[in-house]
């Protein structure tokens, strides 16, 4: 059923105008239910992202992906410490492992619907079978009452909880290097950070996560030393880099809480589990959430949508992937952002034996692909 602008009740509400609001309205078009999209103040960003193949299916059953580069293999390795493992999409007989996009146009895939709010949820109160949202536009603030509000407001304002700052900032920028990159992407470990090398176009997204303060440096430093840095950091494996784009950088934390934070009100993408870019997990847990949360609102009576089994069975289906993305990226950055030499070691066996032992590299590239409960 369609979007609902100007409704006074609708079933379902979805705060939050990112690509985990953006898919689950779509997802919910063709279903019988009413729906009300409040989408806060548009965003832009090329920041780079990093799709799982499972993503890229899930995103194609409602738009076509464009300026999306394949990732055909990825090669995982530590500077400074031996140790490396390579994972190939052909081993899995995908055409790709993922591909490399920018969140723009993620989102101006997944909003070609049109119908869009550009107002904010300020706040809401249950009571009994509804829940009244407050919400903030051009003209003025109004009530709507819902069975149901989705939070998808990317953890900024509605559902915060910080559970642990990591001391370290993102640069992004696009760097061009002297040899072509084959679509490899490349995840190189180093004590202060995780570097990724996205393969995108004819060039690299780059996604260099280091100290805070070393970050606010790079982003100043003039091309020529950032380059030089970075090189240093990275090593040659990729080449000579050559030319570095407009720089940005990201603060990252990781923050996650109950799904279901209250009565009638359910969580998704980011505002549930905000992640260290490290896997580049973040966005594909956040649309399997939108996913698994539309496929739910379509399968139950219209009279359960937000009751409390409802938010029980949501948090249920969701428990097993989100609490493996949440360890696992927060693993990774723990074990690998240290310079203790008995770790260096561990860590280069890890590589080594996930190398050598297919079953343990099938296993991890598949939750990376599909996620840890195999969506779709
Ligand atoms: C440097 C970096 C690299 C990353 N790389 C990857 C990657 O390679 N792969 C990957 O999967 N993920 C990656 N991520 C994570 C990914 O960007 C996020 O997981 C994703 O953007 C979350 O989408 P979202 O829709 O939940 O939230 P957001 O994208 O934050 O969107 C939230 C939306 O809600 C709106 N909003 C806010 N408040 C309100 C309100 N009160 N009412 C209504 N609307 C509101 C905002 O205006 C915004 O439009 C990366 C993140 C960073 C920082």
């Amino acid at each position: 059923m369609a979007n609902q602008d100007s409704a006074t009740s609708v079933d379902v509400i979805i705060a939050g105008g990112g690509p985990v609001g953006a898919m689950l309205c779509l997802a919910l078009r063709n279903q019988s239910v009413s729906f009300l999209h409040v989408c806060g103040e548009a965003r832009g960003g090329e920041r780079p992202i990093a799709l799982s193949y499972g993503s890229s299916q899930l995103i194609q059953q409602f738009g076509s992906l464009t300026d999306a580069t394949p990732i055909k293999s990825i090669h995982v390795s530590q500077a400074g410490g031996f140790g490396r493992t390579l994972l190939r999409a052909e081993d899995y007989g995908l055409p790709a492992l993922g591909y490399v996009t920018t969140y723009s146009s993620v989102l101006a895939t997944l909003t070609g619907s049109g119908g869009r709010e550009s107002a904010r949820v300020t706040r809401w109160q249950a009571h009994g079978e509804r829940i009244d949202v407050h919400i903030d536009g051009e003209s003025g603030t109004r009530s709507v009452s819902a069975k149901l509000l989705v939070i998808a407001d990317g953890g900024e304002a509605l559902a915060k909880e910080k559970t642990h700052d990591y001391g370290q900032a993102a640069v992004v920028a696009e760097i061009e290097t002297a040899r072509g990159h084959g679509n490899i992407a490349w995840e190189r470990f180093t004590p202060s950070g995780p570097i990724a090398l996205l393969p995108y176009r004819d060039r690299y997204a780059l996604v260099w996560s280091t100290l805070s303060e070393t970050a606010e440096f790079l982003q100043r430093a003039n091309e020529g030393e950032f380059l030089s840095r970075l090189q240093t950091a990275f090593g040659g494996r990729a080449g000579s880099f050559r030319r570095a784009g407009p720089r940005a950088s990201f603060p990252l934390a990781l923050r996650y809480r109950d799904i279901t934070p209250g009565p009638r009100v359910v969580l998704a993408g980011n505002a549930a589990q905000t992640l260290h870019p490290v896997a580049g997990q973040g966005l594909n847990l956040g649309l399997r959430d939108a996913y698994e949360l539309a496929e739910l609102i379509g399968t139950v009576p219209l009279a359960e949508i937000g009751g409390a089994a409802f938010l029980r069975r949501y948090q249920r289906q969701r428990r097993l992937d989100r609490s493996a993305g949440i360890r696992v990226t927060d693993a990774l950055v723990r074990v690998f952002s240290n310079t203790n030499p008995l770790l260096s070691i561990a860590r280069g066996t890890g590589l080594v034996l996930l190398d050598m032992v297919p079953p343990a590299r099938h296993f991890l590239a598949r939750r990376m692909i599909y996620g840890a409960r195999a969506i779709p």
